[in-house]
């Protein structure tokens, strides 16, 4: 940064962002799915990803999450490349964590041992500790009184919620969401948006696709917009509301809005 004109010496891993996307591509055969994405997410920075289905927007994700590979280009998280395998790769995914639409709750594990498991044969953290700290965000996301219970006894909304106490159990640096609310009725979408809402108020950094509206003008940094592959708008969500610049974004919002 610059003070008066002269440059000071900040740490750069206060300004550096967390995750860096550089030219990244994939294919999956002939279909060209991620085309020379560019991206770079800021710590603290909530951006929200729209875009029509088919465009891309879960193998980005899972593409930062290295559950899938790249074909060319560079994904960084703070800092570090992340590699294509081996423990280095195992440590790194730990920063990032990721809620699928469909919770994907161990379904023969308690609700507390969906929240230690990790930090225990992960992170090597005492089961005392693992589930003190589970019981904190159990509580944190409202369910702490349904540690004892197995998933499938739960609403989808409460699942939904396990699931992130589970991804913030792990410490991440980052959490990524895909279409964190889809498979929810109606009635349970908004107890998992205040969740997240909460979250980003509280500093995550998040990175969440998603079809809801309100949440991406209410908690979104930035509103990536995607098509085909490519990433068509970067905006702020009012200008992305009110006045997107790219064509594509125009006719996307006019068919859902
Ligand atoms: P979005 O999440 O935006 O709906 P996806 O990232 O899921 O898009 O998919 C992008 C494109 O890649 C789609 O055309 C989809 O059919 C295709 N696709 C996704 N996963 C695979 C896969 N494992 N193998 C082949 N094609 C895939
Ligand atoms: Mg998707």
């Amino acid at each position: 940064m610059t003070v008066h004109g002269v440059a000071t010496e900040e740490p750069a891993a206060a300004e550096a962002p967390l995750v860096v996307l550089d030219k990244v591509n994939k294919h999956y055969g002939e279909l060209h799915v991620l085309r020379d994405i560019d991206l770079s997410v800021q710590r603290g920075e909530v951006i929200v990803i729209i875009g029509p289905s088919g465009s891309g927007k879960s193998t980005l994700c899972r593409a930062i999450n290295r559950l899938e590979s790249i074909d060319s280009g560079v994904i960084a998280i703070d800092g570090t490349p992340l590699p294509a395998e081996g423990r280095q790769l195992a440590r790194l995914r730990a920063d990032v964590g990721m809620v699928f639409q469909n919770f994907n709750l161990f379904a023969h594990k308690t609700v507390l041992e969906n929240v230690t498991l990790g930090p225990v044969t992960v992170l090597g953290k005492s089961k005392d500790a693992a589930e003190r700290r589970g019981r904190e965000l159990l509580d944190r996301v409202g369910i702490g009184n349904q540690a004892d219970k197995y998933p499938a006894q739960l609403s989808g909304g409460q699942q939904q919620r396990v699931a992130i106490a589970r991804s913030l159990a792990m410490d991440p640096k980052v959490i990524l969401f895909d279409e964190p609310t889809s498979a929810l009725d109606p009635e349970m979408v908004n107890e998992v948006l205040d969740v997240m809402t909460a979250l980003a108020r509280d500093g995550m950094t998040m990175l969440v696709v998603t079809h809801e509206m309100g949440f991406a003008r209410r908690a979104a940094d930035r509103v990536v917009f995607m098509a085909d592959g490519q990433i068509v708008e970067e905006n702020t969500p009012d200008d992305f509301f009110g006045a997107p610049r790219s064509e594509r974004a125009k006719s996307f919002l006019a068919k859902i809005l």
